[in-house]
């Protein structure tokens, strides 16, 4: 018996949100009376061994290079393989763009039940009961699952990462890596932004801005702040920010630490992506727009005039 926790990495780096899985899943394992061991596919640059200073003390390397690249099945295929070998009774990742497609096809493949988009540690004092957030974050259900093996998928920036100190022992894993199902035929990545998935700090503007060429604000003080930025919907749906920016109820959910509004009016299905958001800072020029209501801080101004104020104070800041 252990929990084994996926380690989630990209572009041969580690993802912020797996020290938040290992973390979790370490905390899990101690509640349990258990060991903790994570899995990582495909090579990484980062000290594999060093992740160990979240809770784990082994960690099983599937260090293929066909891995580097995500494909779902793959991926499910080489995890659950390894948490079979491994005895695994938990399997924690995170919910993620890849732990939302490993999680459900991991279950179907482990026979396993999956909570996903869990906020918090389970229950484990009379069964498993897992907290999670349902209707777009409006109320919490707490979920049970009573199957052998158990899949919780932890929602990002829903717990907080801790250090424990140690080295985790890194040991091969024997699978067998099934070739990708999947052809790549090209690639088109955004580079030198802040994934919005990963990040703390998140600049977002909507249809207040009028333009595309009103981004350039958006952008600098993102920038400045080391933020990523994102976008309402009609804002995408009028090409002027990518879709992926997108955030609400058909876009992503985040939570970051602080999420800068700017000209959005807080419509209900834009704040069913947000509103887990540790700090909401809303500036739009209406003082009734429904965005102040959900706000820890409002600034009623005209977002061209209030915008490069905040560049010139952050820049002076910083010196
Ligand atoms: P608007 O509603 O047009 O608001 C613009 C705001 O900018 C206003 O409050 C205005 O006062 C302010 N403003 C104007 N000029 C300035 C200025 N110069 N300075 C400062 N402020 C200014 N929306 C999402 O965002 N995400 C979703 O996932 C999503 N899903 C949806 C799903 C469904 C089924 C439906 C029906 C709708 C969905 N919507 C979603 C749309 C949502 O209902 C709103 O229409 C949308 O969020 C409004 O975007 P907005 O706030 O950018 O634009």
């Amino acid at each position: 018996m252990s929990v084994l926790i996926f380690i989630d990495a990209a572009d041969g780096h580690v993802k912020k949100s797996s020290f938040e899985a290992l973390t979790y899943g370490a905390q899990l394992a101690k509640q349990l009376g258990t060991s903790a061991e994570g899995v990582l596919l495909g090579t990484v640059g980062d000290d594999i061994a060093a992740l160990g200073k979240y809770g784990v003390t082994k960690i099983h390397h599937v260090a293929n290079d066909a891995l580097n690249r995500f494909d779902a099945q793959v991926y499910t295929k080489a995890i659950a393989d390894v948490a079979t070998a491994a005895g695994a009774t938990v399997i924690v990742l995170s919910h993620n763009v890849t732990g939302k497609a490993v999680s459900p096809r991991l279950s179907a493949r482990l026979k396993a039940g999956v909570i996903t988009g869990a906020v918090g540690l389970p229950d484990t004092s009379s069964s498993f009961v897992v907290k999670k957030a349902v209707f777009s974050g409006k109320a919490f259900a707490n979920v049970a699952i009573n199957t052998a093996v158990k899949i919780v998928s932890l929602s990002p920036n829903s717990f907080q990462t801790a250090e424990v100190g140690g080295t985790a022992e890194v040991v091969a894993a024997n699978v067998t890596v099934d070739a990708p199902k999947v052809k790549v035929t090209a690639t088109n990545k955004v580079t030198g932004q802040v994934p919005l998935s990963e990040a703390e700090l998140v600049v977002s503007g909507g249809r207040g801005l009028k333009g595309p060429e009103n981004w350039g604000m958006v952008e600098e003080l993102a920038s400045l702040l080391g933020a990523a930025t994102a976008c309402s919907r009609p804002v995408a749906d009028a090409h002027w920010r990518p879709h992926h920016e997108h955030v609400g109820q058909t876009g992503g959910a985040i939570a970051p630490n602080l999420y800068i509004a700017i000209g959005i009016s807080g419509a209900i299905q834009h704040l069913a992506g947000v509103n887990r958001s540790k700090v909401i800072v809303v500036i739009n020029k209406d003082p009734e727009a429904p965005f102040f209501k959900a706000a820890d801080y409002g600034i009623v101004g005209d977002a061209f005039d209030v915008v490069p104020k905040l560049i010139a104070e952050v820049k002076k800041m910083k010196g």
